[in-house]
């Protein structure tokens, strides 16, 4: 059976109604028979139906056994964290999520965790960080913004040597695309706010893990710490990943235009998209994900300025300027002024991340309608008037010659 119709079908049709919906279960506590005689739930932290079904989804969806679903993205990375020790050592991806990054440093720092940041698509960089406290590697892939591909076979080989947990944020790829527990992972996270929501109407969280034994360490700090989600927005996310594959095949299709578009644009110096065969990690891309390279396509502008870019991501109108991604409407942003503004300028640029870069999530508007809406924007920007005063000149030279 195709991953879309097993989907589909792993959602259940109410046994007690029939209702073909998965129904809401806005209910804090469960009325027992019998002091801890209950009909599978007893309080609402521990386990609510909605969030159940929408558990066992990501589990089957991300080929794990076990589903945990929390109230964001970071909180389902925190869970993660909790199962490690003072004194351990984590290796994570130099350029991680900043979210990851301040809980890394800000929060489990003081609690004695200390991680080494080093260039994930390198793995004997990953190999040579390791000692004998590290319990943990942290990988992304595809990173953001630049959109790094880490080879996740080479790194799962690499953690079971050192017989430490490796955990893959799958934000970017959703499963649709790429599923790291069989290629070797321990763990899936994700924020459910982007991809598996797919509306940008939610925020959430998701782990996901093979092991049973791991599983069930995850599931209870999902309810010693609490950072649940509600039953409605579990709800709004298993509707969202109803039509996750149909979402992410057409999102990715459209961003394959839009990258080669850029590529062939006078005022776009680099575009940055695994899709694209000069891409450093299309190779190992292609051999771990199926079915596209995901919506998000990051370019650098000939003008590398901070006013160049000011002019692009104000001068789009189906591009909407926001953070988040992964939703249905079309999204533009400034990373060194968005998400990632905290790093210092010179650390940011060292990584990819230069004044003129700037990131889109492709929506699904059709995609000629998007390219017109980034053609008109680019045209905004000083160089590209000059570039196409240019080639105006010489197509009248052309004409007159003729
Ligand atoms: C957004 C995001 C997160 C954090 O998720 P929230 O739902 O915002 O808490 C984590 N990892 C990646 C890659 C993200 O894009």
């Amino acid at each position: 059976m195709q991953a879309t119709t097993q989907l589909i079908h792993a959602i259940p049709v109410d046994p007690q109604t029939g209702a073909i919906a998965v129904p809401i279960y806005q209910t804090s506590t469960f009325v027992q028979e019998a002091p801890g005689v209950n009909k599978g739930y007893d309080y609402a932290r521990s386990g609510n139906p909605t969030r159940a079904t929408l558990e066992d989804l990501v589990a089957q969806l991300e080929g794990g056994s076990t589903g945990a679903a929390f109230a964001s993205g970071l909180a389902a990375i925190d869970a993660v964290l909790k199962l490690l020790q003072t004194g351990d050592e984590i290796v994570a991806v130099d350029d991680i999520y900043g979210g990851a990054f301040r809980l890394f440093e800000q929060v489990y720092k003081k609690f004695g965790i200390s991680v080494k940041y080093v260039d994930t698509t390198k793995p004997e960089e990953v190999f040579n960080a390791l000692t004998p406290k590290t319990k943990l590697i942290w990988i992304e892939t595809p990173t953001n913004p630049t959109l790094k591909i880490t080879d996740i076979r080479a790194i799962a080989k690499i953690a079971k040597a050192q017989k430490c947990l490796l955990a893959v944020d799958n934000t970017f790829a959703s499963p649709a695309l790429q599923r790291p527990l069989l290629l070797g992972a321990d763990l899936v996270v994700h924020s459910g706010t982007k991809y598996l929501g797919g509306h940008s109407d939610l925020i959430a969280g998701i782990v996901v893990t093979a092991d049973p034994d791991l599983g069930k360490l995850i599931k209870f700090y999902q309810n010693a710490s609490g950072a649940v989600l509600g039953p409605f927005d579990s709800w709004l996310l298993i509707r969202g990943i109803e039509t996750l594959h149909l979402r992410v095949r057409q999102h990715s299709a459209s961003a394959l235009e839009v990258a080669k578009f850029l590529e062939k644009h006078p005022a776009v110096e680099k575009v940055f998209y695994p899709g694209l065969v000069n891409h450093p990690g299309h190779d190992v891309a292609k051999s771990q994900s199926k079915g596209g390279f995901g919506g998000i396509v990051t370019f650098r502008l000939k003008e590398d300025t901070i006013e160049a870019a000011n002019t692009f991501v104000t001068s789009t109108s189906l591009f909407k300027l926001a953070e988040s991604l992964g939703g249905i409407k079309s999204l533009v942003s400034h990373p060194a002024q968005m998400t990632h503004k905290t790093i210092p300028a010179e650390k940011r640029k060292a990584a990819g991340v230069t004044d003129g870069l700037v990131r889109l999530s492709v929506g699904l508007e059709d995609a000629e309608d998007l390219i017109e809406d980034l053609q008109r924007a680019l045209e905004k920007i000083g160089t590209l008037s000059e570039a196409a005063a240019k080639r105006a000149i010489e197509t009248v030279k052309v004409l007159v010659n003729a």
